[in-house]
């Protein structure tokens, strides 16, 4: 029986919670499809910080480097350890020791979900370049406490950085609805996102069943408000598809339903699966966090692994469970009871 090997980084808060479901789920899938699961747990976390000193072990790369997969919950407790440090000290690393640089958003309002926008229907995959542009990490500051102090963080785009992860979008619309949009902000920023547009352009040629938008990013906001049917893929930097994705959560229904997949197309490394959402400190411990983000998650993990009916077979139980109206509100059910329901639909 093929065994796929993972690992586990629940993390902090309802990290642990949403874990704990997407694996529940996901051995269900595991053992209804015929393949197998050998996972292992790492404890790297802010409580780990607070222990050692670092958010994981100096060799914590090598030790994930030989998995299959890599599913973490939510990395996060601002009221011990500052996010700059718990995100630096194992998420972006991860992501960027791995070459995770397609971060794949979905965004499609599930059965009986009521987002807060009048429209009905719409069916988003946003991908968020991971690992350079704004979040590159490059800068410094100089005359620190005076009042000449200078902070400067720049933004790096390489031609290689830009052309795959535009290609990958590419190849995503050729097989989804063909349609690709580009977001930048090349009116303001001359340098970087003309390049980008540029770039665009050289690719568009190399599919021309694939129709191309160039949209700036705050237009781009508007119409991911005003009509997100008329969107399909949609490609954007760092900074603008982190901002974006949390928009794209937002009119589906809130953060218990955004998943999230830190891809490494060439699968050189393990990629990384993960809920958009934080570790919730407001809600931890309180069985009240909804699981279904991480669970797609879990189903994003299973696609990538190849085992694209048992991804399947989630997707479709997962909205089963909100077309009876379970887990669609903050508050009307616990996390129990939801992954207990996509359980039950499971064996359905
Ligand atoms: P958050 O996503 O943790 O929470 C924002 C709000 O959404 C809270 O009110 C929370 O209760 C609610 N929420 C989030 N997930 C939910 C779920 N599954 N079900 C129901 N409600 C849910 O964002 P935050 O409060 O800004 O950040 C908390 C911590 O998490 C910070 O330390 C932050 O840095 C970290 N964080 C980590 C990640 C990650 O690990 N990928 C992502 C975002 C934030």
């Amino acid at each position: 029986m093929k065994t796929y090997r993972l690992a586990l980084i629940p993390g902090d808060g309802i990290g642990s919670e949403v874990t704990d479901a997407a694996m529940m789920v996901t051995e269900a899938a595991a053992s209804r499809f015929g393949f197998a699961l050998a996972t292992e747990s790492f404890p790297w976390s802010c409580e780990y910080y607070l222990q050692t000193g670092v958010m994981m072990p100096e060799d914590g790369i090598e030790t994930l480097r030989d998995f299959d997969a890599i599913f973490l919950g939510a990395v996060g407790w601002p009221a011990t350890v500052p996010d700059s440090v718990s995100l630096h000290g194992l998420l972006l690393p991860i992501r960027k020791a791995f070459n995770q640089y397609a971060n794949i958003r979905p965004h499609r309002l599930l059965k009986s979900v009521e987002g807060p926008l009048k429209a009905d229907s719409f069916d988003i995959l946003c991908i968020r370049e991971n690992t350079e542009g704004e979040y590159s990490g490059a800068g410094g500051r100089v005359h620190r406490g005076n009042d000449n102090e200078v902070a400067v963080e720049t933004a790096v785009f390489t031609r290689a950085g830009v052309e795959r992860i535009l290609r990958y979008g590419f190849e995503q619309a050729k097989a989804r609805r063909k349609h690709l949009t580009s977001v930048t902000k090349s009116n303001a920023q001359k340098y970087s996102m003309v390049f980008w547009d540029e770039v665009t352009n050289e690719l568009a040629a190399e599919y021309p069943d694939v129709t191309v938008s160039h949209m700036h990013i705050d237009a781009m906001a508007a119409k991911m408000v005003m009509a997100p049917h008329d969107l399909d893929v949609v490609v954007a930097s760092n900074l603008f598809g982190d901002i974006l994705t949390d928009l794209g959560a937002a009119i589906q229904g809130g953060l218990g339903f955004a998943a999230s997949a830190n891809i490494n197309p060439d699968r050189s490394a393990p990629s990384m699966f993960e809920p958009v959402h934080g570790s919730a400190p407001d809600i931890a411990s309180k069985n009240i966090a909804n699981p279904i983000a991480a669970i797609w998650s879990g189903a994003q993990m299973l696609e990538h692994l190849g085992e694209t009916e048992a991804a399947a077979a989630v997707l479709v139980a997962i909205e089963a469970v909100t077309a009876q109206g379970i887990g669609i509100r903050p508050g009307l059910n616990t996390t129990d009871q939801i992954t207990a329901a996509v359980l039950a639909a499971m064996e359905a």
